[in-house]
């Protein structure tokens, strides 16, 4: 019997990328005879042209086949926070996903979704097939953190979030909350999180794209059934990364040729992931914080938005304003000998594993935290929304791999982030951060091999 693996992952880059990175590892190490990919957007052919050639210009491999799911968001209530925008819009896509997995020729055994699109589970539970898992595209901390949220009752959960101000997740680092500007968004935030925390509890395993060296003591903690193996009520918990796209060494680009003629490790790159926008002010901070580094740098420039920092993940209007003519008046001829901006969209992988590259701003996307690791750059933490601020903190405060930045004070000023660039490019701290990751690169890339080369991990029953 042929052995089939339907993925489904909710929009945006961030999930993409490892969905499909985990789809190619089904297929090389797990015995799947075939994968189907299906990826939910509103976009299909921006989302083509950000996957990139290797996966969408070569012919079709009948083994591994990627199909969008076209969502038509106009008209839809997009206010609030993206969690409640993605899971409105994975809500949406049910019948879609329903009806694209009944078209497959071959009916799948293995149904993942991604965390944020596990209401989509019931069309696995509707056409009967046998085993559902769910990826978690981020860390095992945020894992935990949704599952003990989903197993507390409102009242203890409210007195943690309004009153203590830290949730005590058992077995991993406590989570500190931002005082809550807007209740209502906030209630319904928490809702849609309570939701699939509890989802995910019925699955048969949860793969999170992470691994030991990263969150050794929230791994142990799922293994463990006085802590979270008991929030998990007996779910497998496989940390199963990192799961990165590999840099293509071919791939021809001008920033590519560009970092060929910068010294070693001179240049800091900068980039707010697929949805990150600054402010119209903060963008001009940036770019003057950047100049007066002196530092070689790449930037990923993006148009501002006032009120929303994921905005470019789906804003249509931010995403086709000119993003240059927001930069300071003469910005781009005083920078021209030691900066390389690119509008909007960047080849990052290959920005990383450049040997110029030798800092990255990052807003903490996991993606992009896993891409610094193995690509042994230490960053510069400027978290903007969703879990990056736990991301930042895991990556500054536990791993000490990355300066941050203070952005509770609203504009980043041009002195900070002049201050926190030279921590790392420049300063005894920068060095050690740069050992750490190297560390890291090397220890993550020592447990990749050992997961690909043990025997087949027990993850799946074929029978
Ligand atoms: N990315 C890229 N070029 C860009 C911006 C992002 O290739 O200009 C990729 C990046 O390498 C990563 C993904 O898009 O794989 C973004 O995921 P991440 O989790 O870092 O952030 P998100 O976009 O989900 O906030």
């Amino acid at each position: 019997m042929e052995f089939h693996g339907a993925l489904v992952a909710s929009p945006g880059m961030g999930h993409a990328v490892p969905v499909l990175e985990l789809g190619k590892r089904l297929l090389s190490h797990h015995g799947f005879d075939r994968v189907t990919v299906f990826l939910v957007t509103d976009d299909v052919s921006r989302s083509k042209s950000l996957i990139g050639k290797t996966l969408m210009e070569e012919e079709e491999d009948p083994k591994f086949v990627i199909r969008f799911i076209q969502l038509d968001v106009s008209g839809q209530d997009l206010t609030g926070s993206l969690l409640t925008k993605l899971a409105e819009m994975m809500r949406k896509a049910i019948p879609h996903i329903r009806s694209a997995v009944v078209e497959l020729e071959l009916k799948p055994s293995v149904f993942v979704v991604d965390l944020l699109g596990t209401e989509a589970l019931v069309v696995a539970k509707e056409l009967e097939i046998k085993k559902t898992y769910v990826l978690v595209t981020t860390s095992a901390w945020f894992l935990a953190l949704t599952v003990y949220m989903a197993s507390l009752d409102k009242e203890t959960l409210y007195k943690h979030l309004y009153i203590n101000g830290a949730l005590l997740i058992p077995g991993c680092s406590p989570v500190k909350f931002d005082r809550v500007q807007d209740p209502s968004n906030y209630a319904r935030e928490l809702a849609e999180s309570q939701r699939i925390g509890l989802e995910v509890v019925t699955v048969d395993g949860v793969f999170v794209n992470t691994c030991d060296s990263l969150e050794p003591v929230t791994i142990r903690s799922f293994l463990d059934s006085e802590k979270l193996g008991r929030v998990m009520r007996g779910v497998p918990v496989y940390p199963v990364g990192p799961l990165v796209r590999p840099a293509e060494p071919d791939l021809k680009h001008e920033v590519l040729d560009w970092l060929d003629l910068q010294p070693k490790q001179s240049v800091v790159y900068v980039s707010f992931g697929s949805g990150g926008a600054l402010t119209a002010e903060q963008t001009m901070e940036l770019a003057y914080g950047l100049e007066m580094t002196g530092h070689r740098f790449v930037w990923v420039v993006r148009p501002p938005a006032e009120d929303d920092p994921s905005a470019s993940m789906f804003d249509k209007a931010t995403n086709q304003a000119e993003p240059l003519g927001f930069l300071p008046y003469g910005f781009l001829d005083r920078t021209k000998d030691i900066g390389f901006v690119v509008r909007t969209w960047a080849p990052q992988e290959e920005i990383l594993a450049h040997e110029a590259t030798g800092g990255f701003v990052s807003h903490c996307g996991w993606n992009s935290v896993l891409e610094s690791i193995v690509n042994g750059v230490p960053m510069i933490a400027w978290p903007l929304y969703s879990e990056q601020k736990m991301n930042a903190w895991l990556v500054s405060e536990e791993l000490k791999i990355a300066a941050r930045v203070d952005v509770g004070n609203g504009v980043v000023k041009k002195e900070e982030i002049v201050e926190v660039v030279k921590r790392v490019m420049d300063e005894e701290e920068g060095k050690e951060m740069r050992k750490n990751v190297m560390e890291l690169k090397m220890k993550t890339a020592e447990e990749a091999v050992m997961k690909l080369t043990t025997p087949q991990a027990d993850y799946f029953t074929q029978n």
